[in-house]
């Protein structure tokens, strides 16, 4: 017997279950992956067989940097962490924030988060809680995967992109706080402009930078009071490289546990 409680909003086709208390802030990873650089996501299928048993196995290549991925601070500080070398602690059950303006990107594409919009957001929500990874939800993640709208192109071939950016005073601010251990955001990079002024602040003081989110389904979840699970692949001498990242929500979590053990009974 299967029920549905209303703390929880079950979205079942196929296997895709999204919950209130456990989301899923990742992009399927597949041929329709959106990389900086017009690159491809290969899963190749190595192993197919049927007889005595069946067994499958696949080869897969990926440029580090593409579809919801981490930014090592390696990326932009040749004295940073490589991503085998980022705390787990760092990673794993962080509390998390969010600061939404996707009401700002809808009258301006390219808006520009600014250290002022942190502190406004402080003002209302509290200082940012010590060691925490700070989400910035732009609305942009509704056009991914479609390259040409997500990165603000005119066509294909286009190579001048347009879309929201994190400024370099934020990224001072959030340096300076000294609590912040890294940022994430919907968008491709916090920056645009080829000086990559945001990555190169940050990562100086081994702030790493997740991509790419998927942000779509975090409606109704708090400015704070949550975690993020941080998965990446332990890719040893990694500049980055894919993430699953899922949202804790501290409120609903308890009771979804609960509720589990009621539908395993
Ligand atoms: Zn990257």
């Amino acid at each position: 017997m299967f029920h549905i409680v209303d703390t929880r909003v079950l979205l079942c086709w196929g296997l895709t279950v999204v919950s209130a208390a456990y989301i899923d802030l990742t992009h399927p990873v597949n041929e329709k992956t959106v990389y900086w650089l017009k690159e491809k996501f290969e899963l190749e299928p190595t192993v197919r067989r049927t007889d005595p048993y069946w067994a499958a196995s696949n080869k897969l290549s990926t440029p580090e940097h593409g579809g919801t991925h981490i930014d090592a601070p390696y990326h932009f500080n040749k004295d940073g962490w490589k991503l085998g070398q980022v705390p787990l602690n760092r990673l794993f059950m962080v509390e998390g924030v969010l600061i939404n303006k996707t009401e700002e990107v809808l009258k301006d594409p390219e808006y520009q988060l600014t250290a002022k919009d942190i502190k406004d957001w402080e003002e209302e929500n509290g200082a940012l809680p010590s060691n925490c990874v700070v989400l910035v939800k732009f609305g942009w993640g509704i056009r991914y995967p479609d390259r040409v709208k997500y990165f603000g192109l005119k066509s294909d071939d286009d190579f001048d992109r347009h879309f929201p950016t994190i400024s370099g005073d934020a990224a001072d601010y959030l340096v300076q706080s000294g609590k912040v251990f890294g940022i994430g955001i919907d968008t491709a990079s916090p920056d645009i402009k080829d000086d990559m002024i945001f990555h190169r602040k940050t990562s100086k003081h081994n702030i790493f930078i997740l991509e790419n989110l998927d942000l779509k389904n975090i409606e109704g979840i708090p400015s704070r009071g949550f975690k993020l699970a941080i998965q990446p692949m332990k890719i040893e001498e990694g500049t980055g490289g894919p993430i699953h990242v899922v949202l804790v929500n501290d409120e609903k979590e308890g009771k979804e546990k609960e509720e589990d053990k009621e539908v395993v009974k």
